[in-house]
């Protein structure tokens, strides 16, 4: 085959593949649950953005980017049913009554949520409203903050060489009670904490309790992957004492944030952030 038909052909699939994210796909009527990632626009997937870009009603929340929502048509009604919003906020029950409410007008409702909509999105609860009302929806993945934070860190949540397992938790759940000890090797696992502010004192001290040893290092990774990112390295028992980590943040406590057990590179954080804790000024890595 030679070089030119091979470019013809791709050129070809690349315009097939630009008209059916313009129109086809996108049903009047239909609920899009949308991945709005970390922050920046780009950081989105093309999925998203067409969905975005053909939307007629945006319900999004608190933490989804000024970047992303200007991506929304001028035309589109854009609502803020996020839990910080205002006084109260919106209930679950009134945002699901919106996304019906919108879709039986006929109408391309995009719920667009921070990171990924189902990781600790109530998307369980959006989703058995949609069924019950019979609305058709699909789901746009997006990128999680634990994905974000191992990014702007530099860690490597799997490395091979000391982690074979992720457990993602929420430091804040609807079910209250403290942090339960799961069934895997605590020493071979990394943990992605999602909310685990404001009270740090009260988050290091359960994981502790669920079996953590004091000294694991761990990762605090503020506006990941967004204006203001902050990466602080620290040990877990230095997490109680730790203030002014800003929100929102993703904690990862685990050797994998330990990087320099495994290279001899130096850390490099872009984006003009400084490191708040050194790694050869901290304990967690002598
Ligand atoms: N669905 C989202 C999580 C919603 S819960 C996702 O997949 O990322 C909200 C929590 O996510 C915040 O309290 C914080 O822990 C985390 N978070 C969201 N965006 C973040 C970011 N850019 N940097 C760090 N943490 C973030």
């Amino acid at each position: 085959m030679d070089g030119r038909r091979t470019r013809g052909e791709a050129e070809e699939r690349l315009s097939s593949f630009r008209s059916r994210l313009d129109c086809e796909s996108i049903m009047l009527g239909k609920v899009y649950i949308v991945g709005a990632g970390p922050g920046p626009a780009d950081l989105l997937t093309v999925r998203a953005v067409s969905v975005v870009r053909a939307a007629q009603v945006v319900l999004h929340d608190d933490l989804v980017s000024a970047e992303v929502l200007g991506l929304c048509p001028a035309s589109a009604q854009v609502i803020n049913v996020g839990k910080r919003y205002g006084k109260r906020g919106s209930s679950q029950q009134e945002i699901n009554a919106l996304m019906v409410r919108h879709a039986r007008l006929g109408r391309v409702v995009v719920r667009l949520k921070s990171g990924d909509p189902a990781v600790f999105g109530r998307l369980g609860e959006e989703l058995d409203a949609l069924r019950q009302a019979e609305i058709a929806f699909e789901i746009v993945p997006g990128v999680t903050a634990a994905i974000a934070a191992a990014a702007a860190a530099s860690v490597t949540l799997t490395d091979r060489r000391a982690a074979s397992a992720v457990v993602v938790l929420t430091a804040h759940s609807s079910s209250e009670g403290p942090l339960r000890r799961p069934m895997l090797d605590l020493e071979r696992a990394t943990f992605a904490v999602y909310m685990p502010g404001p009270d740090y004192r009260k988050t290091a001290r359960e994981l502790m309790a669920m079996g953590i040893a004091a000294s694991t290092p761990c990762s605090v990774v503020s506006n990941a992957c967004r204006d203001g990112e902050e990466v602080r390295f620290m040990a877990l028992a230095d997490l109680e004492s730790a203030s002014g980590i800003a929100a929102p943040a993703v904690l990862i406590v685990g050797q994998v944030t330990n990087s320099e057990k495994f290279s001899e590179s130096t850390l490099l954080l872009e984006r003009g952030n400084e490191p708040v804790g050194n790694r050869t000024e901290n304990p967690a890595y002598q």
